[in-house]
């Protein structure tokens, strides 16, 4: 056995992300492991005859972006599925759907695909600023049912057909979850636990999620994701990524936040927050407790500013979440809650405080989106230790007659303020929520937000989306930072985000390592310089439809 570095990185800009941040040359990788930073000169003491030396030519190099909030399989559809996020118009979503339906058929109309789905449509970008509604789908020439999803996947819509499929399940819904028009027909919108059906019908076999998860897992090589949070419920996405795993077929570390109805089959089994494999771990117990800004369904405080009746709904009531929250920690579980409207966020924080524990920041439980937080809550987020898990992305409704003014009106400004969040002191992990799955417009955003008050420095959104995410899931000691010790999770960017903080969504990943091996590398396709030839996994070319053409 020599010590020779299996993998050396030479002649880069390699940021460590540690606080402060410090840069060096190079850095070596033995075992998965980096085993040395420092100049070019150091680290080629550790080359062998057998070490792959890669020369960064100059490029930054960072630890790799972990996506504290994703839902992949998701992802997956809409690189396998129509992807409506392409859409600017209803005209435009129909067109999809209508190319969409003929891909289907001529499949031959595998059982798996019985419906024409499209997903991650945005109508808040649109001049006709509307949902989807049965009359639209009504519109794509096919037999097939149709569905077709907002990107946040509160809000979906069905056609006539797909409406007749799932009748009895529709009437049963809450009424204030399935819009009327003025003669009392179901408009064919659908919002929360009235979509459960349509999931339910269209809910893939094994072969399908497969499929996605293959998709989207390409798809978080070539954006520099080497790990993610996934939020789960009633999928195969499980059973899949452990079959990766002993393939060795996992080119991203994933955290299985699993959805509370799955907590007794958990305990049951003795399966806990952070078991598991070096790649496939049990995460925090996911709820919900209110719905979207998009849907009218997050819980605020003052009625919608476009729609003065209404003040948005529990999806898991106080009551619910309360119980959940004592039994979940007390069985020693880490626990997240999707808050975003300021009356879900206080009633989560009162919730956690009530919980059975002593320390919090131990439990590390979580809150997702939290979007419209108080001053009050902020504080209450830092003095608790809890974790926000924010998505830096959501900033694309922040401006000017965009989703959150037409919503809130003049509390557009008090939306995701990841400044005021950073300075109180609380954890921040970023993630994207998959709209789209992208960390460096995450970040993008993150840095160029319409509001003081809602902009973080390059430094500290990278931080954010690699450190901050560790600490999430417990993996801020192997994850998250360059340092020796740590797995060789890393990403090479072709530009500098402190170079170009006006556009970093416009700067590529060229290169994507975890745990050593290379599992993107764009210049392998494009100038012929395959590195590894056996390592790469997936080539440069996006296929079409890639789930992040996203303008917002
Ligand atoms: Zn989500």
């Amino acid at each position: 056995m020599s010590d020779a570095a299996d993998v050396a990185f030479v002649n880069g800009e390699i940021h460590t992300l540690t606080a402060p941040d410090e840069t060096y040359e190079a850095l070596a990788v033995r075992d998965g492991r980096i085993v040395r930073i420092g100049s070019t000169y150091d680290v080629e003491f550790l080359a062998g005859v057998d070490t792959d030396v890669v020369d960064l030519k100059g490029r930054v190099l960072l630890p790799g972006f972990i996506d504290a909030h994703t839902h992949l399989t998701t992802v997956g559809r809409r690189l396998v599925h129509a992807d409506l996020s392409a859409a600017d118009s209803p005209t435009e979503a129909v067109d999809l759907l209508a190319e969409r339906a003929a891909e289907v058929d001529a499949d031959g109309g595998r059982p798996d695909d019985a419906w024409v789905l499209g997903y991650g449509y945005d109508e808040s970008e649109w001049a006709e600023n509307r949902y989807l509604t049965r009359r639209d789908l009504d519109r794509v020439p096919t037999g097939r049912p149709v569905a077709a999803f907002r990107e946040d996947m509160h809000v979906g819509a069905v056609d006539s057909t797909a409406l007749a499929t799932i009748e009895t399940e529709v009437e049963a819904a809450p009424a204030e979850t399935v819009p009327t028009d003025d003669d009392g027909e179901p408009t064919g919108v659908l919002l929360e636990t009235a979509l459960d059906a349509v999931y339910e019908a269209v809910a893939p076999g094994i072969e399908k999620t497969r499929e996605s998860i293959g998709a989207a897992l390409a798809h978080c090589a070539r954006r520099g994701v080497t790990g993610f949070h996934d939020m789960v419920r009633g999928s195969d996405a499980p059973r899949v990524y452990r079959e990766f795993d002993r393939a060795g077929a996992l080119t991203a570390r994933v955290r299985v936040n699993y959805w509370s109805d799955h907590l007794d089959a958990l305990r049951e089994v003795g399966l806990g927050t952070n078991d598991g494999s070096a790649f496939v771990r049990t995460g925090a117990i996911k709820t919900f407790t209110d719905g979207s800004l998009g849907g009218h369904t997050a819980k605020l405080s003052e009625p919608y500013a476009d729609a003065p009746d209404e003040s948005g709904q529990w999806v898991v009531d106080p009551g619910r979440l309360r119980a959940l929250v004592e039994t979940a920690t007390a069985a020693g579980y880490q626990l997240t809650a999707h808050a975003i409207g300021d009356v879900a966020i206080d009633e989560t924080l009162d919730a956690y405080a009530e919980a059975a524990t002593d320390d919090l920041a131990v439990a590390r439980h979580r809150i997702e989106h939290l979007e419209l937080a108080t001053d009050d809550a902020i504080d209450r987020l830092a003095d608790a230790g809890l974790v926000a898990s924010v998505q830096p992305n959501f900033h694309k409704w922040a401006g000017r007659d965009g989703l959150y003014d037409a919503r809130l009106g003049d509390r557009r400004t008090e939306t995701n303020r990841l400044r005021e969040l950073h300075d109180a002191g609380v954890r921040l992990a970023f993630g994207s929520d998959g709209m789209p799955m992208d960390p460096l417009l995450g970040v993008h955003h993150a840095v160029t937000a319409p509001t003081p008050s809602q902009r973080l420095s390059v430094t500290e959104a990278l931080r954010a989306y690699t450190l901050g995410s560790a600490y999430a899931g417990f993996d801020e000691d192997r994850l998250g930072t360059v340092e020796v010790g740590k797995r060789a999770d890393l990403v090479v960017l072709d530009g500098s985000p402190w170079e170009n903080p006006g556009s970093i969504r416009d700067i590529d990943v060229a290169m994507t390592v975890v745990d050593g091996d290379v599992v993107y590398d764009r210049d392998a396709v494009y100038d012929g310089d395959v590195v590894y030839d056996g390592d790469v996994v997936c080539d440069g070319d996006a296929p079409d439809g890639d789930a992040t053409d996203d303008e917002g």
